[in-house]
């Protein structure tokens, strides 16, 4: 059923649709850490529509909401709402210390791109600037302004022109730079205040700094301490706006509602979207100080930028990961899968490094030579999807297995899916 299903969607889909092509999968039904696909076989889900579900697929308690608020009111625009003022409030009540009380959300469209455009937006109207920093090995997103913050080449060499003045800088990645974690922090950290503070070498007008506080589709690269705190002092000593975004790291994921609050860093500006609306419904956010609130009526603007639903999905979800202390049991199942992949890792020396914090994890494989290698992942991935595990990649080579559950996975399910990830490392690196 799911070979018919996928030969008759390929024929009609556009050829950008990206799934494993190895393993057809067509999916029919999903429950909390589990889907089904539309011949019956069950997985467990460690993908989460890439870390979407963070209270698992068809949560009723956010479906509940969903379903009174469908047959109440979808659609507003901007028009005040419960549902609009709620979702603004919980916000406020998780957002990084030094935003809470103090901040403004627009709701800017459906996508994490939107968030992005719309910080992009903020920062420039706020500065004046048109220069933006970001980080190699960085992904914001698909549309024009987040492809120019994006590194990868690959993304955006078709689509030039897009912004001009962007600069990446080095990203802390010691196991790919060869250094320390205190060396890749040092040259990350220099070169940025170079590209802020030297208009010749760098940025004439910076306007922003925009980074990921753990680099998700760069590969989980969990970057060591220091590197958020020196990027804010960076970021004060200019006056340039610093912007997290946290649309992939958010919420929950890393066993803190965000993965600044690990450094104790605040950012001006942050980005969610993702796991913002509920149970995946298209809702993005970007959530600043409202010193930066300047911005006149209709200045920023966008059809959804009150998606009712969503927003009512999006409260619920937050109340149900804080009404489960759904953070302490992503820190300690977390913990529990990284040391599950250290362990399947101990047999072979392909299994370079286990990275990232909660349940945001990556494990990044290598050859024989210690190059990145996609293959293995590639197959490990297949060999999960054969057994009933999905798992993801990622890395700008493919060789990191990203692993974002859902963070309602029980621990016993944990434990099974593990054992599946273990003799696939096997199989694969043998
Ligand atoms: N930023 C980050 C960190 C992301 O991981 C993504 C999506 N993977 C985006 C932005 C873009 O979000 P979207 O695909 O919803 O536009």
């Amino acid at each position: 059923n799911s070979r018919a299903l996928l030969a008759k969607q390929r024929d009609v889909d556009s050829s950008a649709v990206a799934y494993p092509e190895d393993v057809p999968v067509a999916f029919e039904e999903g429950m909390g850490a589990t889907v089904r696909d539309v011949d019956g076989n069950t997985y467990v889900d460690l993908f989460a529509g890439i870390g979407v579900l963070n209270v698992g697929h068809a949560n009723p308690y956010v479906l509940e909401a969903v379903h009174e608020q469908a047959d109440e009111l979808v659609h507003t625009v901007d028009f005040p709402t419960e549902a609009r003022l709620e979702l603004i409030g919980k916000l406020d009540e998780i957002a990084p210390a030094g935003l809470r009380g103090e901040n403004r959300v627009v709701f800017g469209g459906p996508t994490g791109s939107d968030a992005i455009e719309a910080s992009i937006k903020l920062a420039k109207y706020n500065t004046g600037g048109d220069g933006l920093v970001a980080f190699r090995g960085a992904y914001h997103g698909a549309t024009s302004g987040a492809m120019s913050l994006t590194s990868n080449r690959g993304f955006k060499e078709r689509y030039t022109p897009l912004l001009g003045d962007v600069v990446h800088a080095p990203y802390p990645y010691p196991l790919r730079q060869g250094k320390s974690p205190e060396e890749a922090v040092d040259r990350a950290l220099e070169e940025v205040q170079a590209i802020v503070e030297d208009p010749y070498g760098g940025l004439a007008n910076p306007a922003g700094i925009f980074v990921e506080p753990i680099q998700g589709e760069g590969g989980v690269v969990t970057p060591p301490e220091g590197f958020l705190r020196g990027l804010r002092d960076v970021a004060d000593d200019n006056d340039v706006p610093l912007v997290f975004d946290e649309i992939q790291s958010g919420l929950g994921r890393t066993g803190e509602w965000w993965a600044c609050d690990w450094a104790g860093v605040t950012p001006d500006v942050m980005t969610s979207a993702k796991a913002l609306g509920g149970v995946g419904f298209p809702l993005s956010a970007t959530i600043y100080h409202e010193d930066l609130d300047t911005w006149g009526s209709g200045d920023h603007a966008g059809t959804y930028r009150g998606h009712v639903v969503g927003m009512r999905a999006g409260t619920r979800a937050i109340e149900y990961v804080q009404d489960h202390d759904l953070l302490a049991h992503a820190r300690d199942l977390g913990s529990y899968i990284r040391d599950r992949l250290r362990e399947a890792g101990e047999g072979t020396d392909r299994l370079a490094e286990v990275r990232g914090r909660g349940l945001f994890v990556g494990a990044e494989f290598v050859d024989g030579d210690g190059d990145p290698d996609g293959d293995a992942v590639d197959e490990i991935q297949q060999y999960c999807f054969e057994h009933g595990v999905l798992v993801w990649t990622a890395g700008r080579h493919g060789s990191v297995l990203r692993l974002l559950p859902p963070l309602v996975l029980t621990e016993d399910l944990a434990e099974t899916a593990m054992d599946v990830v273990a003799d696939a490392i096997e199989h694969a690196t043998a």
